[in-house]
């Protein structure tokens, strides 16, 4: 996440407020809060983008505590965003901010978004005045850029669809059974909404479209838990038994390690290791929410934790879903609305950024078999491309092999299955963005009945191996390069799911 620049923040401070505006109406006031929120909303989801970096949705961003309107300010950001190239032109054509506009631009794109096609009532604000005094000369700028793309209203010129492809999605609800039995939840929900239950996860519940629990009282107190169908496929692939000790390698927000929990009936131990000092927090505020007791936190690196510490020598099963490019989950994330999207990003940049994910993958996926008592991993990704998912698997056979492991199949019944570029690719799972609403991966690895590690590493790898322990720390030696082959398929698929999710949209090329 890109750092907020304290100086250059927008602040909805209650300072400037009263300053600005001694005799509001409350219409006036909430409109007024609503921009500044929305305005700070947008500088983190354009930080992020500008980085490349993987930030959160703008929906979790929403959805934090301390946003108040949590729906007014959702529309706001995602129409910003939606009409924000033709907002840069026109204000880019009126050339009218000065140094003082130009370090709150977030604010000053959400109400122009107001000015050119919201509602221009309620515009109480420094800001909001300064533009409005402004009008004539941003007027005649879209007259200019109207009659200079051939356009008749500025809609005509925007050619992205859906602020929310989401509105087709079933909301899948999964009960956290720490707290609430299924048929409880289904009792309460089915007091406002038709429920179903899943017919492959258990304790997941299906919603329609567009029941929005947010701000839903079980919600709130962590009996449900709002959770991709997907996302809640992953710990029950790894199916830990009670009393177990499961390690989450890669755990923040948290969501599958209480799931973990849940599935375990609450006995055993899992551990829950993040590298990221504010997601810790928020993974904090997830276990707490569950009321899951079982759940020891741990802040530090998973490839620093070593294999020897006692206090792992227990651990029989390691659910793995590290950082990736999160491409599966591209339109839940309302990607397309982002200005990367829409410039389109230079393949290399995009191959180096996946190259890199993937050394990490290999790496954590390599470190995940030292573990001794280890029998179950799952590795999971949120991402569609082949080089995050079949690439992994592939190049760390072997390694898996020499420490006794071997594929297994997770929900042999689910016919969407790895991408069959090797033998043994039939045993992955990978769910469809368009067909499933969400683009998973999930391998599961399982050590072989009565084997005891018939290879130890050290002694029967062949020494000029590029799979020894020692080397997990060189990207280079655990390096699959793409093959050409690789490399095609990656981009035929992301280009044909993008062009079926486009069609689904109604969004032209
Ligand atoms: N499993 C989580 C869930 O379902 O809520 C999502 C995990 S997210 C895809 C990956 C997480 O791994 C991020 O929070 C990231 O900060 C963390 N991470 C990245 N590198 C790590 C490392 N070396 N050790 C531990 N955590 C790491």
């Amino acid at each position: 996440m890109g750092r907020v620049n304290n100086r250059t923040k927008v602040s909805p401070s209650r300072a400037a407020y009263k300053s600005e505006n001694r005799k509001m109406s409350n219409a006036d006031r909430s409109a007024y809060f609503a921009r500044r929120e929305a305005a700070k909303i947008l500088r983190r989801v354009l930080e992020g983008d500008a980085q490349r970096r993987a930030i959160a949705s703008i929906k979790s961003l929403v959805y934090a505590p301390s946003v108040r309107n949590k729906k007014g300010t959702f529309a706001l950001v995602c129409k910003t965003l939606k009409y924000l190239p033709v907002i840069k032109d026109v204000l880019e054509a009126a050339d009218l901010l000065s140094n003082k506009w130009k370090r709150q631009k977030e604010l000053i794109y959400v109400i122009m978004y107001d000015i050119l096609l919201g509602q221009k009532a309620h515009l109480a604000g420094d800001a909001e005045k300064f533009l409005m005094r402004q009008q004539s000369a941003l007027q005649s700028a879209v007259t200019q850029l109207l009659s200079k793309k051939k356009a008749n209203s500025i809609e005509d010129l925007i050619t992205r669809g859906d602020d929310d492809p989401g509105v087709s999605r079933p909301r899948f609800i999964r009960v956290n059974t720490l707290k609430m039995d299924v048929h409880t939840a289904i009792k309460e929900l089915g007091k406002r909404y038709p429920v179903q239950k899943d017919d492959m996860v258990p304790d997941l519940l299906i919603l329609p479209p567009g029941s929005d629990l947010h701000d839903h009282p079980l919600v709130a107190d962590g009996s449900i838990f709002l959770q991709g169908k997907a996302s809640s496929m992953v710990a029950v692939a790894l199916d830990p038994k009670p009393g177990w000790e499961v390690l989450d390698a890669c755990s923040a927000p948290g969501n599958k390690t209480v799931h973990l929990a849940s599935l375990m009936n609450g006995k055993g131990r899992v551990i829950a290791c993040e590298l990221n000092e504010s997601r810790v927090k928020r993974l904090q505020h997830t276990i707490k929410l569950s009321g899951a007791s079982i759940i020891d936190v741990l802040h530090g690196d998973f490839l620093k934790l070593s294999p020897k510490d006692p206090s792992l020598s227990k651990v029989r099963a390691i659910l793995l879903d590290p950082s990736c490019s999160g491409s599966g989950t591209a339109a839940v994330r309302l990607d397309h609305l982002l200005p990367s999207h829409v410039e389109g990003t230079t393949s290399g940049d995009d191959l180096e950024r996946l190259n890199k994910l993937a050394a990490f993958q290999r790496k954590a996926l390599a470190h995940a078999f030292s573990f001794p008592a280890v029998e179950r991993i799952v590795y999971s990704t949120c991402s569609i491309h082949q080089i995050e998912n079949e690439d992994v698997v592939q190049s760390l056979l072997p390694l898996a092999e020499s420490h006794g492991f071997q594929l297994d199949t997770p929900f042999p019944q689910w016919q969407r299955r790895g991408l069959p570029v090797f033998a043994g690719a039939n045993h992955l799972l990978r769910t469809d963005p368009v067909e499933d609403k969400e683009g998973f991966f999930i391998a599961l690895f399982k050590k072989k009945q009565n084997t005891t590690n018939p290879f130890p590493r050290s002694l029967n790898i062949d020494k000029s191996s590029r799979y020894r322990s020692g080397d997990v720390r060189n990207n280079r030696a655990l390096a699959c390069p793409p093959t050409k082959i690789s490399k095609l398929r990656l981009y035929q698929y992301a280009l044909s799911t993008r062009t079926r999710w486009r069609k689904n949209h109604s969004i032209q090329n």
